[in-house]
């Protein structure tokens, strides 16, 4: 691989994986490149899917800051009489459930259902969708959200089906995350159709990360992103359930991963909200209001690739999550995180590149061994599966094979001189 021509430095006309766009260019304002890829209904996801990605104006701003801007200008006194009206409207008398709150209990989902609880008065049930494998203060902090006075309902899908998929996510689509993205996404509105609360709130909208073309926010969430006709198929780790079983995953283990039937959404009345529509919504202030009330407690250690401490600590995945980014789009955690707070005005945007340049694709050391060994598809517990890849133990040497086979020439180049793989354009070497 190392010797592949495509990935030589002076390459001036490399190839380009996932349809990214060719040339390299970094936002004038924040520290997002622009081969950022949108959030898009991921169960529709094969491997021959082109991503949507953010767009630049004609200035090279990106669209998460212009609508970052945007958000300036918002009247909040209105917005939250808009909140008050929509609570009204499904505030139940005699007290039962009567919003749906889903999150692991990190600072925006604490946040979330605590002002809903004790300053708007709802009575909002907690939903989780578990993180593949807890952390000890990620396991403490949801703890402590239950504690602040909520009840709860903890999905957790059977650990061998979810591995299989995992590792079959990172195999096809180097997306570890994706089952658990489709999981969690799914799990609300199924839990609102059973109990019969369609109200749901999440916090912010993704799309203040830039995800869509469309100016304006926008309170709801559309409901193609967990339903489907009946007759459309799905794709779960980039397989068909047809290929899916031939991993030995039956269709009663895709069950938590099915989309959800679109008449049954409407029939049903669900009614998917964002909380950052009304209210504003801002990541360190969540978290200084959380730790007033409640045991939240930080991550101890920095989180690899990054410098924060406070934000998605509670799953091991996490780490890994954000180093397939950055191989595969040149984004890691650091440029996530860095380019939210230079919107947020905490940090300027020198200090943001400082942040990725000093960070950003750190490999996620720490948790390794857990993690290949959740990861590896031993013959006892996986029978058809292990037989049927190529490699079904993951170790180091497989997982940097697995890594070079995602990274697109156009981003990435293999230096001779230092016996690594260097990034072709770094938003601190651009200049
Ligand atoms: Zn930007």
């Amino acid at each position: 691989m190392t010797n592949n021509p495509d990935y030589k430095k002076g390459n001036n006309n490399p190839k380009v994986f996932y349809g990214l766009p060719k040339e390299i260019k970094f936002c004038n304002n924040c520290t997002y490149n622009n081969q950022k890829p949108n959030s898009e209904i991921e169960f529709k996801h094969n491997i021959k899917t082109k991503k949507p990605i953010i767009v630049f104006n004609k200035n090279g701003v990106c669209d998460a800051c212009n609508l970052s801007n945007q958000k300036q200008r918002i009247n909040w006194k209105t917005r939250e009489d808009e909140l008050l009206e929509l609570c009204n409207k499904y505030r139940k008398k005699d007290g039962s459930y009567d919003c749906i709150v889903p999150g692991s209990g990190g600072k925006d989902s604490f946040f979330a259902a605590h002002i809903l609880k004790y300053k708007y008065k709802m009575n909002p049930l907690t939903v989780t969708w578990a993180p593949h494998i807890y952390t000890e203060w990620g396991w403490k902090n949801f703890q402590s959200w239950i504690s602040a006075g909520f009840d709860n309902y903890l999905f957790t899908p059977s650990t061998l089906t979810h591995r299989l998929l995992t590792r079959l996510a990172l195999e096809n689509l180097f997306h570890p995350f994706q089952p658990f993205m489709i999981g969690q996404m799914l799990f609300p509105p199924k839990i609102a159709v059973k109990l019969k609360i369609p109200l749901i709130f999440y916090g912010e909208n993704p799309e203040d990360y830039g995800n869509k073309k469309k100016k304006i926010d926008s309170p709801k969430k559309d409901i193609k992103f967990f339903s489907k006709k009946k007759s459309d198929d799905f794709f779960i780790s980039g397989l068909s359930h047809k290929q899916l079983a031939e991993y030995g995953i039956s269709d009663n283990d895709l069950i938590p991963y099915r989309p959800m039937n679109i008449n049954e959404v409407k029939d049903n009345n669900i009614d998917v909200q964002y909380l950052g529509y009304y209210l504003r919504w801002h990541p360190q202030e969540n978290y200084y209001y959380t730790i007033e009330n409640s045991n939240f407690i930080p991550s101890p250690e920095r989180t690899p690739g990054t410098y924060s401490k406070y934000s998605s600590i509670d799953d091991k995945l996490d780490d890994l999550h954000y180093y397939t980014t950055y191989i595969k789009f040149g984004m890691g955690r650091a440029t996530y995180d860095s380019s939210q707070e230079i919107r947020n005005g905490e940090i300027n945007r020198e200090e943001g590149i400082e942040l990725v340049r000093k960070f950003d694709g750190e490999y996620p050391i720490r948790f390794e061994n857990e993690l290949f060994e959740y990861l590896s598809i031993d013959n006892k517990n996986f029978p058809k599966a292990s037989k049927k890849l190529k490699n079904p133990i993951m170790s180091k040497e497989y997982f940097n094979n697995l890594t070079e086979k995602f990274r697109s020439p156009h981003i990435w180049y293999y230096s001779n001189t230092e016996k690594k793989w260097k990034l072709r354009k770094t938003i601190f070497n651009n200049y």
